[in-house]
């Protein structure tokens, strides 16, 4: 049987866009069939334009702790409209170089939506194109609970198309997203409440990580609302009113944005004409080749429910095109020891085990080290955000299980302890290097 391409990838983004080129350039005849902009979600509505708004505020916060540091400077005003539309023409260049990547790599760009007509076969609009295997990496969406009023509400997706900067918002979600818009809007000005379910935010996260937050976030005016759940948004005029299930009135926003979570696209792509299992949730199980239960069919991404982030989508298309195009027969991602970052203010950063998790896993046999301080530069500052850190280790060897960090910089130094512990670094190792002084990372190797 002959196909027209060896693979075609339904999904232009993080993963999808890697595993072509990986592909292609190995010697796979591939195309990549995207309805939207190239980049996905991460480019287009996620890590990058986010990762944008996060460094404005970052900024924000810095202008407002000069003084401590002697300088006479003035916050006239913040132009959102001129930062959107020059972050939106960054978009669009990236946009182009993912066009001219895939170009370079002869991975023909089939714009229009996918679906599987069979096995081999993805219908895009009124074309159909045959293929020896197919890659889903539809990636996700993100969801707004069923109650009255909730499309005056807007998702990440509606924030990321604001132009106009909102000055009373409600965040409704306790994951990474909500946190992070909730800490942008705030630090550029605006007055925010979030809103949450149960008592605290980032319960995937180590409790140190999410309390530290919480306190930071209390003490610099944010405001926080727990154990709440919303049961109606009624339009106002140019505002939302929110109201709560056990009855209360919690006011009038300009706007109230749902990241309660996302859910994958995958029911759009006809699964079940190739045969595709799909859980309740909507995603793909695969094994740890990316492999579905269809011999010729893989997924990667946030469509299989794994570590939704892009270098983990990336990582799995890229090794999958090799196990698969260059003879690497055992190449596959391991999904242990992911770290991850939350661009809160100030940032989060963790890698491995929590400590509830790791006594879930090792029972006594774990011990933690762990300090709170305020880093030096926040000595002078009106910020005063205190740094906390936590290393989870086990066994004889305290073999380091997992990192835990807030405070400002963790972001930029979490990448080198993650390699650490990818390498099975134990306490020893940490108390034998010498430290760098004087930085908040020497903490993490003096801790006893
Ligand atoms: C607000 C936000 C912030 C984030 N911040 C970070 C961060 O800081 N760091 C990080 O690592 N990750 C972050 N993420 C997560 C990251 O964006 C995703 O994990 C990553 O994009 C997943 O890659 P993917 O290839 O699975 O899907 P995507 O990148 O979403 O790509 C899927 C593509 O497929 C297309 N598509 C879907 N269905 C079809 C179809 N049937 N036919 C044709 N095309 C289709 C979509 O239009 C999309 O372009 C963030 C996400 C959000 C929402």
């Amino acid at each position: 049987m002959s196909y027209q391409y060896d693979l075609i990838a339904i999904g232009g983004g993080s993963g999808g866009v890697a595993a072509a080129r990986r592909a292609a350039k190995h010697g796979a005849k591939c195309a990549v069939v995207e309805f939207d902009r190239l980049g996905g979600t991460c480019v287009n509505r996620g890590c990058v334009p986010k990762k944008v708004m996060w460094n404005a505020a970052h900024i924000a916060h810095t202008i407002g702790d000069v003084a401590g540091y002697g300088f006479d400077v003035e916050q006239k005003s913040f132009d959102w409209t001129r930062l959107v539309t020059d972050r939106e023409k960054y978009i669009a260049r990236l946009n182009g170089i993912y066009e001219a990547n895939l170009a370079k790599e002869n991975v023909e760009h089939l714009q229009g939506f996918g679906s599987l007509v069979d096995a081999h076969t993805v219908k895009v609009g009124d074309k159909s194109y045959t293929a020896e295997r197919i890659l889903l990496a539809p990636g996700g969406t993100p969801t707004v609970p069923e109650i009255p009023g909730a499309e005056l509400g807007i998702t990440s997706d509606g924030f990321f198309e604001l132009t106009e900067m909102p000055k009373k918002v409600a965040v409704v979600g306790a994951g990474y997203i909500a946190v992070e818009l909730a800490g942008m809007l705030h630090s550029l000005g605006a007055e925010v409440s979030l809103i949450i379910r149960r008592e605290h935010f980032l319960r995937e996260f180590d409790d140190l990580l999410s309390s530290t937050l919480t306190e930071t976030m209390h003490a610099e005016g944010l405001k926080i609302i727990n154990n709440t759940e919303l049961a109606e948004l009624k339009s106002s005029g140019s505002e939302i009113n929110a109201t709560t299930k056990d009855g209360r009135d919690l006011g009038h926003f300009d706007q109230v944005i749902w990241a309660i979570g996302r859910r994958p696209l995958s029911a759009e792509l006809n699964p079940q004409n190739a045969g595709i299992e799909v859980n309740s949730n909507g995603y793909i199980p695969t094994d740890k080749w990316q492999a579905t239960n269809v011999e010729n069919i893989f997924a990667i991404g946030d469509v299989t429910g794994r570590e939704q982030l892009t270098p983990v989508a990336i990582a799995a298309g890229r090794r999958l095109a090799e196990r698969l195009y260059a003879g690497k027969t055992d190449r596959h991602l391991n999904y242990d020891n992911i770290a991850s970052v939350v661009f809160s203010h100030p940032p989060i950063g963790a890698v491995g085990l929590t400590e509830a998790k790791a006594r879930e896993k090792f029972g006594d046999d774990v011990k933690c080290y762990q300090a709170k301080f305020t880093p030096m530069y926040h000595a002078f500052t009106a910020h005063p955000q205190k740094t906390a850190m936590k290393l989870v280790v086990t066994g004889a060897d305290e073999k380091i299980v997992g990192i835990h960090m807030i405070g400002a910089g963790v972001d930029e130094m979490l990448q080198g302890f993650a390699v650490a512990v990818k390498m099975g670094a134990t306490k020893k190792d940490f108390d034998d290097t010498v430290a760098i002084h004087p930085t908040s990372s020497e903490e993490l190797v003096t801790l006893v």
